[in-house]
Protein backbone atom coordinates (compact mmCIF):
# COMPACT_ATOMS: atom_id res chain seq x y z
CA UNK A 1 0.00 0.00 0.00
CA UNK A 2 1.20 3.45 -0.98
CA UNK A 3 1.34 6.07 1.64
CA UNK A 4 0.04 8.76 -0.11
CA UNK A 5 0.08 11.49 2.33
CA UNK A 6 3.64 11.27 2.64
CA UNK A 7 4.21 11.07 -0.98
CA UNK A 8 2.43 14.34 -1.09
CA UNK A 9 4.49 15.86 1.97
CA UNK A 10 8.08 14.94 0.68
CA UNK A 11 7.17 16.35 -2.88
CA UNK A 12 6.20 19.39 -1.08
CA UNK A 13 9.23 19.58 1.22
CA UNK A 14 11.14 19.13 -2.07
CA UNK A 15 9.84 22.28 -3.64
CA UNK A 16 11.96 24.52 -2.12
CA UNK A 17 15.22 22.87 -2.29
CA UNK A 18 14.69 22.68 -5.94
CA UNK A 19 15.61 18.66 -5.54
CA UNK A 20 14.47 15.59 -7.28
CA UNK A 21 12.74 12.82 -5.79
CA UNK A 22 13.86 9.41 -6.58
CA UNK A 23 10.83 6.56 -5.90
CA UNK A 24 12.38 3.84 -4.81
CA UNK A 25 10.23 1.05 -5.79
CA UNK A 26 12.70 -2.19 -4.95
CA UNK A 27 10.87 -5.24 -4.79
CA UNK A 28 7.07 -3.39 -5.01
CA UNK A 29 4.85 -4.72 -7.47
CA UNK A 30 3.92 -2.54 -10.96
CA UNK A 31 0.25 -1.69 -9.48
CA UNK A 32 2.54 0.26 -7.02
CA UNK A 33 4.19 2.30 -9.41
CA UNK A 34 1.71 3.06 -11.98
CA UNK A 35 -0.29 4.65 -8.85
CA UNK A 36 2.32 6.59 -8.51
CA UNK A 37 2.92 7.82 -11.70
CA UNK A 38 -0.41 8.65 -11.89
CA UNK A 39 0.55 10.88 -9.41
CA UNK A 40 2.64 12.48 -11.30
CA UNK A 41 5.69 10.77 -10.52
CA UNK A 42 8.29 9.95 -13.16
CA UNK A 43 11.49 8.78 -11.95
CA UNK A 44 11.54 5.21 -10.17
CA UNK A 45 14.92 3.54 -8.34
CA UNK A 46 16.07 0.46 -8.56
CA UNK A 47 18.74 -2.19 -7.35
CA UNK A 48 18.18 -5.32 -8.72
CA UNK A 49 19.27 -5.58 -12.72
CA UNK A 50 16.75 -8.22 -13.58
CA UNK A 51 13.98 -6.66 -11.71
CA UNK A 52 14.63 -3.24 -13.46
CA UNK A 53 14.99 -4.27 -16.75
CA UNK A 54 11.75 -6.63 -16.02
CA UNK A 55 9.43 -4.13 -15.15
CA UNK A 56 11.11 -1.65 -17.59
CA UNK A 57 9.25 -3.87 -19.91
CA UNK A 58 5.92 -3.76 -18.64
CA UNK A 59 5.95 0.46 -18.38
CA UNK A 60 6.53 3.67 -20.51
CA UNK A 61 7.29 6.92 -19.61
CA UNK A 62 9.51 6.47 -16.16
CA UNK A 63 13.10 7.63 -15.97
CA UNK A 64 14.86 4.47 -14.32
CA UNK A 65 17.39 5.01 -11.53
CA UNK A 66 19.96 2.34 -11.12
CA UNK A 67 20.51 2.75 -7.56
CA UNK A 68 22.25 -0.52 -6.65
CA UNK A 69 25.77 -1.78 -6.28
CA UNK A 70 26.24 -2.54 -10.01
CA UNK A 71 27.96 -6.04 -11.58
CA UNK A 72 30.19 -5.99 -14.70
CA UNK A 73 28.45 -8.39 -16.23
CA UNK A 74 25.08 -6.76 -16.11
CA UNK A 75 26.16 -3.73 -17.74
CA UNK A 76 25.06 -4.47 -21.39
CA UNK A 77 21.46 -5.98 -19.86
CA UNK A 78 21.09 -2.32 -17.66
CA UNK A 79 22.41 0.27 -20.49
CA UNK A 80 19.63 0.15 -22.98
CA UNK A 81 17.12 1.34 -20.26
CA UNK A 82 18.09 2.81 -17.41
CA UNK A 83 18.35 7.07 -17.57
CA UNK A 84 21.10 7.49 -14.26
CA UNK A 85 23.22 4.75 -12.45
CA UNK A 86 24.23 6.09 -8.70
CA UNK A 87 26.04 3.19 -7.83
CA UNK A 88 29.69 4.17 -9.67
CA UNK A 89 31.49 2.25 -7.22
CA UNK A 90 34.92 1.28 -9.18
CA UNK A 91 36.59 2.42 -11.97
CA UNK A 92 36.81 -0.21 -13.64
CA UNK A 93 33.28 -0.48 -13.76
CA UNK A 94 33.00 2.88 -15.36
CA UNK A 95 35.10 1.76 -17.60
CA UNK A 96 33.38 -1.42 -18.32
CA UNK A 97 30.08 1.01 -18.19
CA UNK A 98 32.12 3.23 -20.84
CA UNK A 99 33.06 0.25 -23.00
CA UNK A 100 29.55 -1.29 -23.60
CA UNK A 101 28.15 2.04 -24.09
CA UNK A 102 30.06 2.30 -27.08
CA UNK A 103 29.30 -0.61 -28.14
CA UNK A 104 25.36 -0.08 -27.96
CA UNK A 105 25.86 3.38 -28.85
CA UNK A 106 24.28 4.72 -26.58
CA UNK A 107 24.89 7.61 -24.07
CA UNK A 108 24.88 7.16 -20.51
CA UNK A 109 24.86 9.32 -16.96
CA UNK A 110 26.35 8.30 -13.61
CA UNK A 111 27.27 9.41 -10.46
CA UNK A 112 30.17 8.66 -8.64
CA UNK A 113 29.36 6.50 -5.33
CA UNK A 114 31.39 7.84 -2.40
CA UNK A 115 32.08 6.24 0.79
CA UNK A 116 30.71 8.94 3.43
CA UNK A 117 30.01 6.64 6.59
CA UNK A 118 31.72 5.15 8.73
CA UNK A 119 30.31 1.38 8.00
CA UNK A 120 32.55 -0.88 6.25
CA UNK A 121 29.93 -2.57 4.77
CA UNK A 122 28.75 0.16 2.41
CA UNK A 123 30.23 0.73 -0.93
CA UNK A 124 31.85 3.59 -2.92
CA UNK A 125 35.11 5.14 -3.94
CA UNK A 126 36.85 6.89 -0.95
CA UNK A 127 37.12 10.53 -1.35
CA UNK A 128 41.09 10.25 -2.14
CA UNK A 129 40.24 7.90 -5.12
CA UNK A 130 37.60 10.13 -6.60
CA UNK A 131 39.69 12.86 -6.26
CA UNK A 132 42.65 11.25 -8.43
CA UNK A 133 40.37 10.04 -10.99
CA UNK A 134 38.59 13.11 -11.59
CA UNK A 135 42.42 14.67 -11.94
CA UNK A 136 43.37 12.22 -14.62
CA UNK A 137 42.92 13.44 -18.06
CA UNK A 138 41.31 9.90 -18.94
CA UNK A 139 37.97 11.08 -17.43
CA UNK A 140 37.55 13.79 -19.89
CA UNK A 141 38.04 11.13 -22.30
CA UNK A 142 35.35 9.04 -22.02
CA UNK A 143 33.02 9.40 -24.87
CA UNK A 144 29.33 7.66 -23.82
CA UNK A 145 29.85 8.31 -20.09
CA UNK A 146 28.71 11.25 -18.50
CA UNK A 147 29.85 12.04 -15.11
CA UNK A 148 26.68 13.97 -13.65
CA UNK A 149 27.90 14.20 -10.16
CA UNK A 150 27.99 11.75 -7.05
CA UNK A 151 26.11 9.60 -4.36
CA UNK A 152 26.53 8.79 -0.79
CA UNK A 153 24.92 6.77 2.26
CA UNK A 154 24.97 8.29 5.63
CA UNK A 155 26.20 5.80 8.44
CA UNK A 156 22.54 3.80 9.59
CA UNK A 157 22.58 5.83 12.91
CA UNK A 158 20.37 7.78 15.52
CA UNK A 159 23.85 10.44 15.71
CA UNK A 160 21.75 13.22 13.31
CA UNK A 161 25.44 15.15 13.92
CA UNK A 162 27.76 12.33 12.37
CA UNK A 163 24.96 11.97 9.05
CA UNK A 164 25.21 15.96 9.14
CA UNK A 165 28.78 15.74 8.75
CA UNK A 166 28.66 12.98 6.20
CA UNK A 167 26.77 14.30 3.49
CA UNK A 168 28.85 18.01 4.34
CA UNK A 169 31.83 16.63 3.18
CA UNK A 170 30.56 15.39 0.03
CA UNK A 171 28.64 18.48 -0.76
CA UNK A 172 32.29 20.03 -0.47
CA UNK A 173 33.09 17.49 -3.35
CA UNK A 174 30.53 18.31 -5.24
CA UNK A 175 31.34 21.58 -4.95
CA UNK A 176 34.98 21.53 -5.96
CA UNK A 177 34.26 19.33 -8.94
CA UNK A 178 30.80 21.16 -10.19
CA UNK A 179 32.73 23.23 -12.87
CA UNK A 180 32.85 20.10 -14.94
CA UNK A 181 29.39 19.97 -15.82
CA UNK A 182 28.00 18.43 -12.35
CA UNK A 183 24.63 18.79 -11.49
CA UNK A 184 23.61 16.20 -9.24
CA UNK A 185 23.95 15.52 -6.11
CA UNK A 186 22.59 12.56 -4.79
CA UNK A 187 22.29 11.82 -0.71
CA UNK A 188 19.24 11.28 1.40
CA UNK A 189 17.02 8.44 1.84
CA UNK A 190 13.53 7.92 4.18
CA UNK A 191 15.65 7.99 7.16
CA UNK A 192 17.78 11.09 6.57
CA UNK A 193 16.83 13.30 3.42
CA UNK A 194 15.64 15.89 5.61
CA UNK A 195 19.67 16.51 6.98
CA UNK A 196 20.43 15.76 3.59
CA UNK A 197 18.30 18.19 1.90
CA UNK A 198 19.53 21.03 4.70
CA UNK A 199 23.09 20.19 3.51
CA UNK A 200 22.59 20.65 -0.28
CA UNK A 201 21.59 17.62 -1.61
CA UNK A 202 19.16 17.70 -4.92
CA UNK A 203 18.48 14.42 -5.59
CA UNK A 204 16.78 12.69 -2.60
CA UNK A 205 15.88 8.42 -2.81
CA UNK A 206 12.84 7.37 -1.19
CA UNK A 207 11.95 3.86 -0.58
CA UNK A 208 9.84 3.11 2.74
CA UNK A 209 7.98 6.42 3.49
CA UNK A 210 6.53 5.80 -0.02
CA UNK A 211 6.04 2.75 -0.67
CA UNK A 212 5.71 0.76 3.03
CA UNK A 213 7.93 -1.56 4.12
CA UNK A 214 9.74 -4.09 1.93
CA UNK A 215 8.65 -7.31 0.95
CA UNK A 216 11.40 -9.05 1.57
CA UNK A 217 15.11 -7.37 3.15
CA UNK A 218 18.00 -6.20 1.25
CA UNK A 219 19.42 -8.62 -0.57
C1 LIG B 1 16.70 1.01 -0.70
C2 LIG B 1 17.50 2.20 -0.99
C3 LIG B 1 16.98 3.49 -0.76
C4 LIG B 1 15.63 3.75 -0.13
O1 LIG B 1 15.65 3.42 1.20
P1 LIG B 1 14.48 3.83 2.22
O2 LIG B 1 15.14 3.86 3.52
O3 LIG B 1 13.44 2.78 2.10
O4 LIG B 1 13.97 5.15 1.80
C5 LIG B 1 17.78 4.57 -1.10
N1 LIG B 1 19.00 4.42 -1.63
C6 LIG B 1 19.53 3.20 -1.86
C7 LIG B 1 20.89 3.10 -2.46
C8 LIG B 1 18.80 2.05 -1.54
O5 LIG B 1 19.35 0.86 -1.74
Amino acid sequence: MINLENYSRIVQELKSYQAKLVAVSKTKPIEDIVELQEKGQTIFGENYVQELFDKSKLLNNIDWHFIGHLQSNKVKTILPVVKLIHGIDSIKLLLEIEKQAVKLDVEINCLLQIHISSEETKFGLSYQEAKDYLKETDFQMLKKTKIKGFMGMASNTEDDNLIRSEFRGLRRLYEEYSHLGMDTLSMGMTSDYKIALEEGSNMIRIGSAIFGMRNYDEK
